[in-house]
């Protein structure tokens, strides 16, 4: 597939990185499976990939949350 951003580039798969920010939490996602631009380096990373990571991100948040309360209440 030829890279729509450089338009002289091939993209392949690869991984990416992803960060995703909450109000107070910034999570970094490495090795999310990617398209990536051998020329440019554009990363695209699919809809159901960063879906999962966003699932996860809540999963962690929600974590924290839970741990906290847990924390308070004793
Ligand atoms: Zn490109």
């Amino acid at each position: 597939m030829i890279c729509p951003i450089c338009k002289c580039g091939h993209v392949r798969p690869g991984f990416a990185s992803l960060t995703l920010e909450r109000a107070t939490t910034t999570l970094l996602f490495r090795q999310v499976p990617a398209m990536v631009c051998d020329n440019c380096g554009e990363e695209f990373i699919e809809e159901s990939a960063a879906a999962q990571a966003f699932n996860s991100a809540e999963a962690a948040v929600g974590a924290e949350v839970s741990m906290e309360s847990r924390h308070y209440g004793q």
